[in-house]
């Protein structure tokens, strides 16, 4: 009989028990990755104790005992005090231990100095993560290992689709898929008006059309197809869509979108 392989045990800690952290944590419990029980956390304000406590996370008093009681701590705290509270666990971290930084715009080599650490990841992953859907980035410091990087993998697996790219990236995948929800979510809503425009009822139009974003979504990563193939496929001479497709290219749809993303990818380097 084959043996089966036991379950990957660590300990995970999360220094800023947010928004993000939250997101990540229940993704990480709900699809088991880690029991529950594994993960910690901490937070001055009882309410937010008591929603990590719901889906099973331990709370500690302190930031220190969390890095002390963990194996992967995720530093999710807002950038500008990341350096703050690296300096104040700068004592606490040692080398078996591996800090990921999902703080927007800090560096590998920042984190480094601050923390004293030298097993880091950083991932961008996005707001998405609360349903389960991000889209995240993952940056392997030179002295993190294959097992630290499949551990985060596996991590950011759970709240959605992980991806590897070198740190000279990161700026630019702040334009895409940090901003990029924004992006689509007025696109759902101008969706909608232009429904209610075309005569449809209000409350009829916003499922239409986050639903249509879905499922567009949905059908250029399961076929794997280029979108443009599954443009040409619905698109029948002289139809309604093409109709469309024409509104849209005289509103410069393409490059307003390429532009977006370009513009916040410029601010991500003024504010990094
Ligand atoms: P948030 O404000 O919800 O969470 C930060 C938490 O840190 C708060 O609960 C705050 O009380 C706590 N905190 C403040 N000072 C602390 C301290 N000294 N020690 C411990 N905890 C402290 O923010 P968020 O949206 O969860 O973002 C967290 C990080 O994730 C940020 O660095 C952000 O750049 C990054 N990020 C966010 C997104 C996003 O879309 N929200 C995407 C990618 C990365």
């Amino acid at each position: 009989m084959a043996a089966v392989a036991a379950p990957d045990a660590f300990n995970l800690g999360f220094i800023g028990a947010g928004n993000m952290a939250e997101s990540i944590s229940s993704g990480v419990a709900k699809s088991g990755v880690l029991p529950p029980a594994s993960i910690r956390t901490t937070h001055r304000r009882t309410d937010r104790r008591l929603v990590f406590q719901s889906f099973g996370v331990k709370i500690l008093e302190t930031n220190a005992q969390v890095v002390d009681d963990s194996d992967i701590i995720i530093l999710s705290v807002k950038p500008q005090i990341v350096k703050k509270v690296l300096l104040e666990l700068k004592p606490f971290f040692s080398e078996e231990k591996v800090l990921v930084s999902i703080a927007a715009g800090i560096k590998l080599k920042d984190l480094q100095e601050w923390s004293g650490q030298r097993r880091i990841i950083r991932v961008m992953p996005n707001t998405p993560a609360t349903v389960g859907q991000a889209a995240s980035v993952m940056c392997v410091g030179e002295m993190a290992t294959k097992k630290d990087e499949e551990r985060v993998t596996s991590l950011f697996g759970a709240i959605g689709k992980v991806w590897t790219a070198d740190e000279k990236y990161f700026d630019a995948v702040t334009g895409l898929s940090g901003s990029g929800p924004a992006y689509v979510y007025r696109a759902i809503e101008a969706l909608a008006d232009g429904g209610v425009a075309a005569g449809l009822p209000r409350d009829l139009v916003l499922g239409l059309a986050s639903q249509t974003v879905l499922g567009a979504a949905a059908t250029v990563n399961l076929t794997g197809k280029h979108p443009g193939q599954l443009k040409d496929a619905v698109t029948s001479p002289a139809g309604t869509t093409v109709a469309g497709i024409q509104e849209l290219e005289r509103g410069a749809f393409r490059g307003t979108l390429m532009n977006a993303v370009v513009a916040a990818t410029k601010r991500c380097r003024e504010l990094s």
